[in-house]
Parts: C-alpha cells; structure tokens; sequence
C-alpha cells in the first residue's frame, strides 16, 4: 500500500526478469496517508537505482517514479501512458543500449545480491527527506556508484587463524559460510551480501576474519587443505 514498501530489489528484480520499464506510483510528497513519509524513501531509492542503472549501461529513464492521490485517475492514466511511449522509444531493455543480455543480466544478478551493502552503505541518505526539489539530479552522483563499487568491501577467513568455532557459520544471515566440524571455514564470495556479521561474530581471540576494501579477495583454500590441524 506504500510506494516506502517498494525495495531496490523488487525493482532490479523486474530488469532481471527482462521486464522493460518499471513505474511507481506514491503519494504526493507531504501527503503520506500512514505518517510514515515513505514517499520520500521511495523517491531517494529511485534516485539512487537511476545512478547505478547509468553506472552499469542501462538507461535510467526506463524507472520512473510518479506522485499522485487517489483521485487523480487523469494524473495516473497521462502519466502511465507517457512512460509507456518513453519504454517503447529505447526499446528492449539491453537491446536499446546495446548490451548483451547474458552480460546484462550477469551485471542485474551482481547489483542484486549487494542491494542489502548498498541499502546499509546509503542507509543515511535514503532515509532523509530530500526537502529541495532542485537537488533531485544531484542526489546522488555517478562518482559516489563508482567509489560504492570499486571501494567495495568483502570479507575473508584466515585460513592461519580459523579455529572451525562454527560462530560465524551460524551467524551469517545467507549461509555464505562453507562450514563443518574441525574445518577450517571459508566465505563464499558470490554468496556474500557484505553484511560484516561474520568479522563482529568471530571471538577476539581468534580475529580470523578481515575486512578488504577495494582490493580482491584471496583465492579460497583448497577444499583437501581445509582440515583444522590441531595445535
Ligand atoms: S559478511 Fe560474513 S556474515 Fe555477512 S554475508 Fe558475508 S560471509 Fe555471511
Ligand atoms: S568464527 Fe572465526 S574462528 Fe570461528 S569458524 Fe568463523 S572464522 Fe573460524
């Protein structure tokens, strides 16, 4: 019932599916039926999706985001239709921008598993009312998606220092911890959502866990080396 409620992967969800433009209609701004101003969120996650859109290839006016009450049937049809037009105009998704669609998709498939780091690295901004409405355009920058990405944080296991405790395998919210009993324990990267649960989880006396910023990962330890030799 609130344009709030829309997440950024409902949306990126859409893309991946194929589906050519995506249309949110919210509350006039300052007009929240449920107090809980989650228009404004909603404006901001747009805002936000539009930049990484640009930054992966995709054009971003292929997701709008419309404010109207529900009495404005006029308001509702004029501008579904206008965006309709819009869609038709640059055609199927990747094929107007001229991208391939395996690489399309590979990229859609990357930005959804790190919506939940994106979400927490931008929590502040998209949770502050943008009161100025000349700084719509400006909210969010193509260098701030670049420096998001490239500075990208991921999280690695000593292979030296894991002790096979098990804390963090249980911890991890998407079981992207390849765990088991006296095994020394590695992250999946493709699996990872960079919540960090894992570094704050490992106990102190091990600090097994490291936090890399914009750097690559390790490769894993082999799968035959993994066994914890006692000592
Ligand atoms: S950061 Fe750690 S706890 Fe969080 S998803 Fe990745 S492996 Fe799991
Ligand atoms: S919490 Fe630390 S020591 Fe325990 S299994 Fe995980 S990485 Fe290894």
């Amino acid at each position: 019932m609130c344009s709030g409620r829309v997440d950024p992967a409902h949306v990126i969800r859409a893309f991946y599916k194929g589906i050519d433009g995506v249309f949110i209609g919210g509350c006039h701004l300052n007009e929240c039926n449920y107090l809980t101003q989650g228009n404004y969120y909603a404006q901001n996650m747009v805002l936000l999706l539009r930049k990484i859109m640009e930054y992966i290839g995709l054009n971003p006016e292929r997701l709008k985001i419309e404010f109207m009450s529900g009495s404005e049937g006029n308001v509702y049809v004029e501008a579904v239709n206008s965006f309709v037009k819009k869609v038709k105009e640059l055609g199927p998704l990747g094929r107007g921008e001229g991208l391939e669609k395996e690489a399309l998709k590979s990229k859609l498939a990357e930005v959804s598993r790190l919506i939940p780091y994106i979400k927490v690295m931008k929590n502040e901004k998209l949770r502050t009312p943008l009161l100025n409405r000349e700084e719509v355009d400006s909210y969010f920058t193509i260098d701030e998606i670049d420096k998001l990405f490239s500075e990208m944080v991921s999280y690695y296991i000593d292979p030296e220092k894991c002790r096979a405790c098990m804390t963090c395998a249980r911890r991890c919210p998407v079981e992207a911890i390849i765990s088991a009993k006296k095994q020394i324990h590695v992250i999946d990267q493709e699996k990872c959502i960079k919540c960090g649960t894992c570094l704050e989880a490992c106990p102190p006396k091990f600090g097994a866990v490291t936090k890399i910023v914009g750097e690559p990962v390790p490769p894993p330890i082999p799968e035959e080396k993994r066994a914890l030799v006692s000592g």
